[in-house]
């Protein structure tokens, strides 16, 4: 009897041993939650060997994982599929056989598709679907509206990567928008930011989104503020796949893109809040106060003074204290500082105005 149980002890042992680690080296991206709202960090754009991707899905899942991104869409194209003479038409397959080892990691997996069109009228994502074969239509329209039958949510991809002149709104896209079956644009994708997207999204009141479009398998270590993935980051109340489509309805997003962050004013500004912290001062005199302001998110933020006092330029970079010593006429009345955050586009060619003040002691 003793040795049975000391048998099954060590084989209870030895599983704990080898079942441990699941995954390790995640790198955490820092952007804080906002006001309200947890911050979830976002690639609802890639593709695998199931089309024109050269990862199986699995390892986008392990990619994801290692770049610190909280949530993956799967977003094989429909219509082109150039390995399909090894791997079968299966449009729903990817998702499947990635979803496991999502669940197993704590990464909220999308099922999507892009529906490939000539340019124009272009490409199309539309996630959050149950089942990608009803897409499978000649007609774009009627495709789209198969995919928002089962809530589906729509983006126009990559509007302007043949020109601008190809990617410009024409009817089709009115048609979609009016019916209600076209929800946000791509205002970045890769490296590429797309002006008229974003401007296209303020006026239509459009959600925001910048992805990867990956293909390749992803040889990024970690995200920093110079190189990193092009994600969409998304506020949620919920961390849920519903939680996701609830803010993304909503619009409640902002988009991560080269040295770039791109968005709508209000989202930009709970980011900036949140991102940005400035202590009373730790010191003073007559006519300077000491201060330690910190950048507490992922890219470096770089402020141009569009009030009286402090600094004139100054890059805050990512994750860092500085201190500043602002110089005032009298140091014991409150101070005033307003900024502009150059790269926080909240239009295009526009920063985001930002303003704090130094209490008085
Ligand atoms: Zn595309
Ligand atoms: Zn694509």
């Amino acid at each position: 009897m003793n040795r049975v149980k000391t048998w099954l002890l060590s084989v209870f042992v030895l599983l704990s041993i080898a079942t441990l680690v699941v995954a390790q080296e995640r790198n955490e991206i820092a952007f804080p939650d906002i006001e309200g709202y947890s911050t979830l960090k976002c690639d609802l754009h890639t593709h695998t060997v199931f089309s024109d991707g050269n990862v199986w899905p699995t390892v986008r899942v392990d990619e994801a994982y290692r770049v610190g991104l909280d949530v993956l869409a799967l977003s094989d194209h429909i219509e082109y599929q150039p390995h399909k003479a090894d791997v079968p038409t299966n449009h729903n397959r990817p998702f499947e056989v990635a979803l496991g080892r999502a669940r197993e990691l704590g990464i909220i997996l999308i099922r999507g598709a892009e529906i490939t069109r000539d340019t124009p009228p272009g490409h199309f994502n539309v996630i959050f679907l149950k089942d990608i074969n009803p897409l499978v239509k000649d007609d774009l329209v009627e495709a789209i509206a198969a995919g928002c039958e089962q809530g589906g949510f729509v983006f126009w991809n990559h509007h302007a990567w043949k020109g601008e002149e190809l990617g410009r709104w024409l009817d089709i896209h009115s048609t979609l928008y009016e019916k209600k079956l076209l929800h946000g644009m791509e205002v970045a994708n890769g490296d590429d930011y797309y002006p008229t997207a974003h401007r296209w999204c303020l006026e239509k009141g459009l959600t925001m989104v910048g992805n990867s479009d990956i293909h390749g398998p992803d040889l990024l270590q970690k995200n920093t503020s110079a190189e990193h993935r092009t994600m969409t980051l998304v506020f949620v109340t919920e961390k849920s796949e519903q939680g996701v489509l609830e803010a993304l309805r909503a619009g409640r997003t902002a988009v991560w893109c080269g040295p770039l962050m791109i968005g709508k004013p209000e989202w930009l500004t709970a980011l900036a809040e949140a991102s940005l912290e400035i202590d009373p001062p730790h010191m003073r005199s007559k006519t300077s106060v000491w201060v330690k302001v910190r950048n507490k998110c992922a890219m470096d933020l770089v402020l141009k003074r569009t009030g009286q006092f402090g600094p004139a330029e100054v890059t805050l970079k990512a994750n860092t204290t500085a201190i500043f010593r602002i110089n005032v006429p009298d140091a014991s009345q409150p101070i005033p500082l307003e900024y502009e955050i150059t790269n926080f586009l909240a239009a295009p060619g526009e920063g985001l105005d930002v303003s704090y003040t130094i209490p008085a002691p």
